[in-house]
């Protein structure tokens, strides 16, 4: 039985044979040269793939959950990186699509649907990522501003991402601790710096940024 349409049958083989015809052939070179996989992002843009969470109205082509699970695992046949590349993005945009403001969604969603910025989630610091409540990045009140304060580590797609959801302690002291966390929208500038690549085995689009 498939629980798939026959356009979501369609884009999974799309996806499969981008994988067997263009990333299989050289994903061990690639991987080794340490390169960020620049044309297959490219590749991945054309297909679709970053606005399978992103309403129609924002311009994107959302699917079913089981068609996302399959396009994922063909990304991850392919090479691991390429489905932690399109995953945290789809993570934060559902966020967008669920949490955001009207205001959010119409300036982020449209250019995260095409990939034109891709997204990417920063919850883990170099002192654990399971438990989240112990973080200790905070975000303070500076008038107009909010005073972003700490480092995050094992962030994909880090260097090239448009936009982070960048999750924080905006109430240190709440009790209980989860209350006083919060998901801020951060762009690349002043004040923010990705401090270096992590060499990690199949995985090679994390990045550590404080
Ligand atoms: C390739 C890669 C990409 C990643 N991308 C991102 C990203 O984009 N954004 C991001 O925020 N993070 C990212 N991470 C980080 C990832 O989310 C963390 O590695 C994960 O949350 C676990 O945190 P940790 O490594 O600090 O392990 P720890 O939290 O220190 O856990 C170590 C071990 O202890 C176990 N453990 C922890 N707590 C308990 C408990 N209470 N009871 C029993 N066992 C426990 C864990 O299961 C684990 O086996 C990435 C990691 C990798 C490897």
């Amino acid at each position: 039985m498939s629980y798939l349409n026959d356009e979501e049958t369609f884009l999974v083989k799309t996806v499969r044979d981008f994988i067997d015809r263009e990333v299989k052939p050289s994903v061990q070179e690639v991987e080794h040269a340490n390169e960020y996989p620049e044309k297959w992002i490219e590749q991945m843009k054309q297909i679709g793939i970053y606005g399978l969470a992103v309403p129609e109205e924002y311009g994107g082509s959302p699917v079913s959950m089981p068609c996302y699970v399959q396009v994922t695992e063909e990304l991850a046949r392919g090479w691991m990186s390429l489905s932690g590349a399109m995953g945290g993005h789809t993570v934060v945009a559902k966020l967008l699509v669920l949490f955001g403001t009207e205001e959010q969604k119409a300036k982020y969603l449209p250019r995260l649907a095409t990939g034109e910025i891709r997204a990417t989630m920063a919850l883990t610091e170099p002192g654990g990522g399971s438990d989240l409540q112990a973080m200790t990045t905070t975000a303070k009140r500076d008038g107009d501003d909010l005073v972003i304060s700490g480092a995050k580590t094992w962030i994909t797609n880090a260097r090239r991402s448009g936009l982070i959801a960048l999750l924080c302690k905006t109430d240190p002291t709440a009790t209980p601790r989860h209350k006083g966390i919060s998901v801020v929208l951060v762009e690349h500038g002043p004040g923010l710096t990705v401090s270096r690549d992590l060499p990690s085995s199949g995985t090679r689009v994390s990045s550590r940024v404080s």
